[in-house]
């Protein structure tokens, strides 16, 4: 397990780049999945997940927003936007 949640739901991730230190929260977040720093080019997982059922306020992701999938390590696998396949689930 590389990741705090071990579910199968996709969940609101924050990541911190440790070359760069910089921060970016995702609602697209998965268990054992990481997401690409956008300088750096390198994976980075997860440090903190939560379920999008329980807000906590923290939650500034706009569902909008485009979701960078060339940087989501469930995207690239999958092939297609790693969120729309988890509505059709
Ligand atoms: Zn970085
Ligand atoms: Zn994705």
């Amino acid at each position: 397990m590389t990741t705090p949640y071990n579910g199968k739901k996709r969940c609101f991730g924050e990541y911190k780049c440790p070359q760069c230190n910089r921060k970016w929260m995702s609602a697209n977040s998965w268990a054992n999945y990481g997401q690409e720093c956008t300088q750096c080019r390198i994976n980075v997982m997860p440090h903190k997940q939560t379920p999008l059922e329980k807000p906590k306020g923290l939650d500034k992701s706009d569902p909008k927003k485009k979701h960078p999938m060339e940087l989501c390590q469930k995207c690239k696998q999958l092939g297609v936007y790693c969120g729309s396949t988890y509505s059709y689930h």
